[in-house]
């Protein structure tokens, strides 16, 4: 199981520094996690201002 950013992220990085495995890097358009990394703690959904990064289905 692992995190998501969907494609409403608006890339302000507010995620990144707050991610404690560092799993998470700026993509081409908008931020990405490393799925295999991820342990799903949810620190990125919890200061992310537009609720982009969701559990995976
Ligand atoms: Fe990092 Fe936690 Fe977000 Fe996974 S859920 S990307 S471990 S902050
Ligand atoms: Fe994108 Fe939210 Fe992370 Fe900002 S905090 S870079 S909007 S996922």
């Amino acid at each position: 199981m692992a995190y998501v950013i969907k494609d409403s992220c608006i890339s302000c990085g507010a995620c990144e520094p707050e991610c404690p495995v560092d799993v998470i890097s700026a993509g081409d358009s908008i931020y990405v996690i490393d799925a295999d990394g991820c342990i799903d703690c949810g620190a990125c959904a919890n200061v992310c201002p537009v609720d982009a990064p969701v559990p995976a289905e």
